[in-house]
Formats: C-alpha cells, structure tokens, sequence
C-alpha cells in the first residue's frame, strides 16, 4: 500500500470510502463559484456588534461599516462566544489549538492518508506534497506556538514512516488554528429563542470541514422556514441554558 517509504507498523484499518481533500483549493473553488453565482463576500471586516429592534436582530456592526440583513447567520467558530456575548448570548465553546506542516514536492511521498492514532496525528498526501497535522492544546485564542508540540508531531510522523524524506521545517512554515469545541462535542445548529432572525453555527470540533455541507444544508432549510431534512434537537443552541 506504501510503495515509496517504509511503514513501521504491526498493522492499521483501511477505509476504502475515506477520501480526503485540499482545504485551501475546496476553499478557492467554493469562493470562486459563490462569487461568480452573485454572492458578495466583505473580506477582513470584523463584526464588532449589532442594533437590535425588538426581536429582531436589524444591523451588523462592522469596522467597515453596517449592514442590514433580513437573517443573520452567525458562524464565527472559536469566536462564536465572543460574537453572540454582543446580542447577550452565552456559548460554552472554547478553542482547541492543533498543528500543521505542509511538505511541497516530497520526492518519495505516501499514497495512502493516515491516523496514526496512538499518537493522534493525521497524515494527509496532497498530490506531491504531505501535510502533518494534529495536537489539541487548550490554550486560548492569543497563546504563542509551542513548538514542543509540533515537534512532537514530526517525530510521530517519523517513528511510523522511518524513511519519509522530510526535515523539521523553520517556524514560519508550521500552522496553526482553532477547533471550536463545545463540551458534548456536539455543533450548535440552530435558531436562538431570544431572536426571529438569528442562526447559529458552530461549535463542530475536529470534523468542521467533513460536516460542512450538511451544516450548510441545515443552515438553509432553518432559514428557510422549511423543515429539517434530520431531527436537529441535540444541536440545540441553548441546551446548556
Ligand atoms: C490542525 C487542524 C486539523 C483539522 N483537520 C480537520 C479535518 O481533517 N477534517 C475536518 O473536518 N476538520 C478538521 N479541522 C477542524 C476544522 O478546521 C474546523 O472544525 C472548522 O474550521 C470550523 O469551521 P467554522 O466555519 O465553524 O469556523 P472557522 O473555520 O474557524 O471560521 C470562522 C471564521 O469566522 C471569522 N471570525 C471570527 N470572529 C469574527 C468577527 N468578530 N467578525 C468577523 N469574522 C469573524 C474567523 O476569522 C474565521 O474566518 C481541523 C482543525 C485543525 C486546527
């Protein structure tokens, strides 16, 4: 399964309708499809709060200006808290910090992803390249890298791949970001009591990327007034009031 580098494992489980991606080209191919079908993006605008009018949510507050809406969607991930504390909404959500390092042009690279579970590292090849990533730090928003961690990554990755011909990178090739964990692991879905036109999204952890389709399909049938196509009540935004 591993032609080009040496596995040093006893065994592992393979799912053969596993598939993976690239964030960033998913991304850049969302962006452009959404762009070109009329949807306006405000890039680098930071929502700093909102006017309200009775139970209506009627203005975001921008550092770029205001914007009225009929609905608002807010999906602000490990910020959720910090977004919703503006319309008086407590969240328990907090950060979970994890690691990448991306590898471009790998000479002998893997042809199969893998979780090396024991170590809780995620191994992803991307055509030529190979990305590294894991670690859940509860550190905050604002805390520096930690390098031990990232470290620690790299020697998983080699103890499981003896041969993989990668260096530890210079810190300015190593990635970080933001998990938004709620405490049941479980996403917030969901219209909030409190308002008529208000949605939350977020809170879906380690899997945002995998279940971001289905969120998105619930996201508009909520919206919409229409029924959800799944009972949504454990993602309820409030099951901690
Ligand atoms: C190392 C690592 C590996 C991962 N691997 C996987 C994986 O293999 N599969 C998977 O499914 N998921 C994976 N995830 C998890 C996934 O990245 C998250 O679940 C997902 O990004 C959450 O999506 P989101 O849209 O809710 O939040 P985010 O992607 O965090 O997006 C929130 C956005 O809101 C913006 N924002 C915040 N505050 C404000 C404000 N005040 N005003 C305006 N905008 C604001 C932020 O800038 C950000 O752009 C991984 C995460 C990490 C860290």
């Amino acid at each position: 399964m591993e032609p080009e580098v040496e596995v040093n494992v006893r065994g592992g489980v393979l799912y053969p309708i596993d598939c993976h991606l690239h964030p960033g080209d998913l991304m850049q191919t969302i962006y452009q499809y959404l762009q070109s079908n009329g949807v306006q993006f405000h890039l680098n605008t930071t929502i700093e709060g909102f006017e309200k009018e009775g139970r209506k949510v009627s203005k975001v507050i921008t550092d770029k200006g205001d914007f009225t809406a009929d609905a608002f969607v807010l999906a602000t991930g490990s910020w959720l808290p910090i977004v919703t504390k503006h319309l008086g909404i407590e969240l328990l959500l907090q950060a979970g910090k994890g690691y990448s390092m991306t590898f471009e042009n790998v000479e002998k690279n893997l042809h199969q992803p893998a979780i090396l579970v024991d170590d809780r590292v995620a191994m992803t090849p991307m055509g030529t390249d190979l990305r590294m990533g894991g670690t859940m730090e509860i550190s905050g928003l604002q805390s520096p890298m930690l390098i031990k961690r990232v470290q620690a990554i790299f020697k998983a990755a080699k103890n499981y791949y003896p041969n993989l011909p990668v260096s530890f990178p210079s810190s300015e090739k190593i990635w970080w970001g933001w998990r938004p964990l709620s405490p049941d692991g479980l996403p917030y879905i969901g219209r909030h009591s409190a308002f008529d036109n208000l949605v939350l999204s977020g809170g879906h952890a380690m899997l945002g990327l995998s279940l971001a389709a289905a969120t998105g399909k619930l996201v508009e049938e909520i919206v919409g007034g229409k029924k959800t196509s799944m009972d949504i009540a454990a993602f309820n935004v409030e099951r901690y009031n």
